[in-house]
């Protein structure tokens, strides 16, 4: 019955292949997607939704395919860029730039594969609806802005996601990702980690560089915390356990003669457990004060969190159930496991808002034999993943695998026709 609904993914394919490279040539930062939110609506519409909304949550797209009694599965892509300059030589390579939100031009692209979701999602919504007959139940297809600031899906919940359209009872969603292209990667469980980001202001005193004893010194407060932050995870962290403490912007002062009276860092932590979170929190906070104290700071530090994001669970019993719906359309062979991802995905926020189960899996992107060559010569790191300025996903089979793969897992827990 599955087979009979990819059929249709023939009549489709150069459609899907030409709006991908529309999508690439054409990538938007989050929250400014409104040019690839409207393609993507009209895109809808032509494949035949007639419940299309935009503008859920900034600029997110909803789509409501009625069908029937049945269950409410619910499709989820993004769809937002980076700022990050192409370098894949692609005759399809971007050259968009834009305004960032600090007010900066930056160069734009679609370095994490989000315009391959999109065109993907477009492609099965486009088979379901071409194919009614095969299955019933309501089809709600989500196109999430802004995964990359982790706030496109709970903007879309506070917008009124679940109160305006069906409640789904299971939410599906995929990564292009650095795997063999034609290969379907999961996990169950954790399968990506929760992230929290937090801004330190460390208040010394300034001074004449020539007088030390003038000063309370935030440059030599600063450094003390990063070095001593590297000790939550090799001394605090069980070794059973994983975890990432990262200082990515560290800055102070001005001028080499001139000790500053402040400092700043912002601090990003990844992580599995609640358990862990916690500990991994409260540890830095700890630290932080105390390197202050310890250095004679006159007033406390500023400690901001901000951007959190929860651990990425693909619920055990469902993923099971889809993933072998996948190695039978694909085969076992396609199909393997895939150690736990520290990067982060904003897909689970809404699973975890319904308390319904989230079924995420990674498919790969990457030209098949080479990458394959690569795995067996230890050498993956050399190739490009996602953020980097030379990743682009081949384009089949990449946009093949992940309309089928939606498609399937869709019609996985869509109710059998009446
Ligand atoms: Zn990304
Ligand atoms: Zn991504």
């Amino acid at each position: 019955m599955t087979h009979a609904v990819i059929a249709g993914l023939a009549d489709v394919r150069a459609e899907l292949i030409e709006l991908y490279k529309d999508l690439h040539q054409h990538p938007e930062l989050s929250l400014q997607e409104t040019r690839t939110a409207a393609l993507l609506a009209q895109r809808l519409r032509d494949g035949g939704f007639d419940e299309v909304t935009e503008k859920v949550g900034m600029t997110g797209v909803v789509g409501v395919l009625r069908n029937g009694a049945g269950p409410v599965v619910m499709l989820r892509a993004d769809f937002d860029a980076l700022p990050v300059e192409e370098d894949t030589g692609l005759p399809y390579a971007s050259r968009a730039r834009a305004v960032d939100r600090e007010g900066v031009e930056v160069p734009v692209m679609h370095a994490c594969g989000h315009d391959m979701h999109a065109a993907c999602l477009i492609g099965a919504a486009t088979l379901l609806a071409g194919a009614r007959e095969r299955w019933s139940g309501t089809l709600l297809v989500v196109f999430q802005p802004a995964e990359e600031l982790a706030v496109g899906a709970r903007g879309m919940i506070d917008d009124g996601l679940f109160e305006r359209f069906p409640q789904p009872e299971i939410v599906l969603g995929q990564h292009v990702g650095p795997l063999p292209a034609g290969f379907i990667g999961y996990g169950t469980g954790p399968v990506m980690a929760a992230s929290d980001s937090l801004a330190v202001t460390l208040h010394g005193r300034g001074a004449h560089g020539s007088r030390p004893e003038a000063s309370i010194d935030p440059v030599l407060m600063a450094a003390n915390v990063v070095t001593r932050l590297q000790g939550i995870v090799a001394r605090e962290v069980p070794p059973s356990e994983s975890a990432v403490v990262t200082v990515g912007r560290l800055h102070a002062g001005t001028k080499d003669n001139i000790i500053p009276d402040k400092a700043e860092l912002s601090i990003n932590i990844r992580s599995y457990t609640p358990q862990v979170r916690d500990l991994v929190r409260a540890a830095i906070e700890r630290i932080v004060r105390a390197e202050s104290a310890a250095s004679g700071a006159t007033s406390p530090p500023d400690l901001d969190w901000f951007g959190s994001t929860p651990p990425l669970v693909s619920e055990p019993d469902a993923t099971q159930a889809t993933v072998a719906a996948f190695a039978e359309h694909f085969g076992q062979q396609q199909v393997m496991t895939m150690p736990q991802v520290n990067a982060s995905e904003d897909v689970g926020v809404f699973g975890e808002e319904l308390q319904v189960p989230t079924v995420f899996w990674f498919w790969g992107g990457l030209e098949a034999e080479s990458t394959v060559t690569a795995f067996l010569e230890g050498r993956m790191d050399d190739l490009p993943s996602n953020h980097s300025p030379s990743f682009a996903p081949v384009i089949e089979p990449t946009l093949s695998t992940g309309v089928e793969a939606l498609t399937i897992a869709a019609m996985t827990w869509l109710g059998a026709p009446e």
